[in-house]
């Protein structure tokens, strides 16, 4: 079987999107960064081709992009290629201007270059790497560029699977030599070098092994996660497509579904409307030092609820040992005094000596209700 990063990368992040695209070969249409990274590929294939014996002009790397854009901008809608384009102009202007002087002694040996190298037992990994350079000392870079506004964190990229894959390529084609991969962000203008240990090229080998195990097995579950926001398959994934409706269910469940989020919008408006009228209330009631106002028919009133905050355990405990009660109270929590304090076994004054060992913390609740009748305000 052959795999490359792609197909991994895929499996790994939900088996059911890789049958979807590699198994079952369900056509969707391509997606508008796609096209922007391969416009931006060609023109960096162009402007690092080895048989280019010094740097291509800028105006010349800026024509390639061109005429690779205009090949593909028919797929993207008018409103998004004019942002594209000048994207990728700009993008390839700031990357000849950092790039134009070569450091000495480096110079490309490939771009675009293809592997297909073998891979444990009857297995063959692909790919294509987008340039490999060569340094002083006969050591060699492998070149990967990223399109993608995203950044992934340095922990990621330290154990990137696709360099590491680009490693094993690397190994295959130029035995001993000295290699370094880098991914290249261009939109950030940030380069990133890397050095695969043996343990992670050994973790990376293990991982693929994995991912053909369950490929052969024909495991397809699908994984549902945030990437299902942006999968291209998810109108033919089974967790979203949509079900077949018996003959007798005549449900418009459309209208059901907007009514409900109507009205689940309506409840919101409504508490923060209510939050909003119960603070101006509560102010009007401290500004005219009152707990209670009527008007309109209505009546707001303020009550004070005292409750438990916490028990002095030693004022408690000097409560009720001296009643051998002391025991029964084995947690100190209102619910354990509570108890005691309704056995029937305590006086009045003893009750209220216990009561003493408790500290109070007041709440206030306000209630709005039909009136009576009459107004009254400050
Ligand atoms: S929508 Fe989600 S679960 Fe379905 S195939 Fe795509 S990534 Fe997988």
């Amino acid at each position: 079987m052959r795999i490359s990063y792609s197909r991994f990368a895929t499996y790994r992040m939900c088996p059911q999107q890789y049958k979807l695209q590699y198994v079952d070969r369900v056509r969707v249409p391509t997606a508008v960064q796609l096209h922007f990274g391969s416009a931006v590929h060609e023109a960096l294939n162009f402007m690092y081709a080895p048989r280019h014996l010094r740097m291509p002009e800028v105006e010349q790397v800026v024509e390639a992009f061109v005429q690779a854009w205009r090949g593909r901008e028919r797929e993207v809608s008018e409103e998004q290629r004019p942002a594209y384009f000048e994207q990728g102009v700009e993008l390839l202007r700031r990357h000849w201007e950092t790039h134009r002087e070569r450091e000495e002694g480096r110079s490309t040996a490939a771009t675009e270059q293809f592997f297909n190298i073998p891979f444990d037992e009857g297995h063959l990994l692909t790919g294509r790497v987008d340039r490999v350079d060569v340094l002083p000392g006969n050591r060699l870079e492998i070149i990967d560029y990223k399109t993608s506004r995203r950044m992934p964190p340095e922990r990621d990229m330290e154990s990137n699977a696709q360099l590491a894959i680009y490693r094993m390529a690397a190994d295959h084609l130029y035995p001993g030599r000295e290699v370094t991969t880098t991914l290249v962000y261009l939109l950030h203008d940030f380069e990133m070098r890397l050095t695969q240990t043996e343990e992670f090229l050994e973790e990376t080998r293990d991982e693929i092994r994995e991912v053909l195990v369950g490929i052969e097995g024909e495991e397809y579950e699908p994984t549902p996660g945030t990437h299902c926001d942006w999968c291209a398959y998810r109108e033919h994934c089974p967790l979203f497509r949509a079900p077949e409706v018996p003959e007798d269910v005549e449900v418009d469940v459309a209208a059901l579904l907007m009514e409900y989020a109507e009205v689940e919008t309506e409840e919101k408006e409504a508490a923060a409307r209510r939050g909003e009228l119960k603070t101006a209330i509560e102010e009007y009631l401290d500004r005219c030092q009152t707990e209670r106002v009527e008007g309109g028919g209505y009546v707001a009133e303020r009550r004070s609820y005292k409750r438990v905050a916490r028990w002095d355990a030693e004022r408690l405990r000097a409560a009720l040992e001296p009643l051998g009660l002391w025991d029964r109270v084995t947690q100190v929590s209102s619910a354990a005094v509570r108890q005691v304090l309704s056995s029937g076994e305590l006086s009045g004054g003893q009750k209220r000596e216990i009561e003493t060992a408790a500290e109070y913390r007041e709440t206030k609740m306000l209630r709005v209700k039909p009136a009576g009748g009459g107004e009254r305000g400050c």
